[in-house]
């Protein structure tokens, strides 16, 4: 059997041996942060308003396992190709361990290992029952077959899967992944284990998917942006939009945008942006941008970079695309009163700093991305039970928990006058400590 829980701890890094729990705000030492130690930052910044212990802090932020495999890859053009596998699974104290799977050349540990950090907190913000875990594989998918990326996600699951599972550790996309990369994990998994649908989520229907898991994570920004935006008393009929990222967070998040009445002037994705001021045809411009496999050349009355779709005056901004694109560079130019972090850790802590003095309402990534990972979590409770639900059920249900979560942020944001991140975090560590001092340490 797979070893429990959080005894067997890896040996801890030396960012988290109480590196840091100092206070490097700067934009000079913002800047020099890894993906890891900045999601530590934000940890800090909470824990201290918690008055969690350095001991307890330590333990909450070391991830319970590493994996890392070479990855080999005689690719259909006949040149062997070698990449990194990497599975890091943070913590298990609330149940199986859940979160994407990426396909990046930009991928390391480092990073994984944040983004598998960030899932443990929004599974916990969320209330899943659920721990964190993240991977992903170094290579450009773009450059190889859809033959070679099938044997490249083969290698990688039989390389990891006496580390995964149903009550494990449960993949699911993320950056470059979808559906049929999802399918053949499981069929490599049936190899050693037998047929186990519940080993992944953001499954093909066909193979025991959810309704509603592709566009949900889209569906949940819209939901978490129409609460902070009526706080903000920010109507969203007519509210101007801007989207960098066209991917499966990105167009789905316009669609909804786009439907209720908000007009989303400039979408982007990784070749550059469109604009149009009266706002762009999403509907059409979803559909070309599948079949293109990108945003057609010439959609929208005008061309922008993603640069200056960061900083463009809108009301309304959704990072959906990759890490670190709100730095202190163009923070103090973004115009918008409300960000969305459709995307994972978009917003450095500088910036974030530099939001805060400003009075920009930024709605986490652990709150406002979290429909992907709720509706994986009723995909997997349908698996077990082996029954469906019908679309109009998860959508109702996304929305009574993603209700929830926002509730609950807000009320700890007001109880500490914070922000909603700090208060996200709050809110999710005391859950994770609870429930780390239940079950014991040791
Ligand atoms: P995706 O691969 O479907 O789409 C990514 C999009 O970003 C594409 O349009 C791509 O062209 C664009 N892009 C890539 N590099 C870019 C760059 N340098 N500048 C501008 N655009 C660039 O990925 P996705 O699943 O939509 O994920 C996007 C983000 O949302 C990631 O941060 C991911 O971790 C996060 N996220 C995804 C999910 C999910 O359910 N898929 C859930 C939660 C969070």
């Amino acid at each position: 059997m797979p070893e429990d829980r959080r005894s067997r701890a890896p040996q801890p890094h030396p960012e988290q041996t109480g590196g840091t729990a100092a206070e490097p705000t700067s934009a000079e030492v913002g800047r020099r942060l890894t993906p890891f130690q900045a999601v530590n930052l934000q940890f800090d910044r909470a824990a201290e308003l918690l008055g969690i212990p350095e001991d307890l802090r330590i333990s909450l932020k070391t991830p319970y396992r590493e994996v890392m495999v070479e990855l080999p890859l005689r690719c259909s053009d006949g040149e062997i190709r070698t990449f990194s596998g990497y599975r890091v699974q943070h913590d298990n104290s609330r149940g199986p361990m859940k979160g994407g799977l990426r396909y990046h050349p930009e991928v390391d540990l480092d990073e994984v290992r944040a983004l598998a950090s960030l899932m443990t907190w929004k599974t916990a913000v969320m209330d899943l029952p659920y721990g964190g875990a993240k991977g992903g594989i170094n290579c450009d998918p773009k450059t190889l077959s859809d033959g070679d990326v099938e044997t490249l996600t083969r290698r990688f699951t039989s390389r990891i899967e006496r580390f995964i599972g149903a009550h494990e550790d449960i993949p699911a996309p993320d950056v470059n992944t979808n559906a049929q990369v999802m399918a053949w994990i499981v069929d490599e998994f049936a190899k050693y284990h037998g047929h186990t649908p519940a080993v992944v989520t953001g499954k093909p229907v066909a193979l025991g998917g959810s309704e509603g898991r592709e566009s949900a994570t889209g569906r949940g920004v819209l939901f978490a942006t129409e609460r902070a935006a009526a706080d903000m008393d920010l109507p969203l009929e007519g509210a101007r939009v801007a989207i960098q990222g066209f991917g499966n967070v990105g167009s789905w998040a316009a669609q909804f945008f786009h439907d209720a009445g908000a007009r989303v002037v400039a979408v982007s994705d990784v070749h550059g942006a469109a604009f149009d001021g009266d706002g762009l045809d999403i509907p059409p411009l979803r559909e070309e941008a599948s079949k293109a496999r990108r945003i057609p050349e010439g959609a929208g009355a005008e061309t922008l970079t993603n640069d200056e779709l960061l900083i463009m005056d809108v009301d309304i901004l959704v990072p959906a695309a990759l890490g670190n694109v709100l730095h202190l560079r163009n923070a103090p130019d973004v115009q918008a009163r409300l960000i969305a972090e459709g995307a994972n850790h978009p917003t450095t802590p500088d910036a974030d700093e530099e939001f805060r003095r400003r009075g920009v309402t930024v709605i986490p990534d652990i709150l406002a991305n979290a429909g992907g990972v709720t509706v994986s979590y009723f995909e997997w409770v349908q698996n077990l039970q082996r029954f469906r639900w019908k679309a109009e059920r998860v959508d109702e249900e996304l929305r009574a928990m993603m209700d929830t979560a926002y509730d609950s942020v807000r009320e700890m944001a007001t109880r500490h006058e914070t922000d909603l991140r700090t208060a996200a975090f709050a809110l999710a560590i005391e859950r994770v400590a609870e429930a780390t001092h239940l079950r014991g340490v040791g």
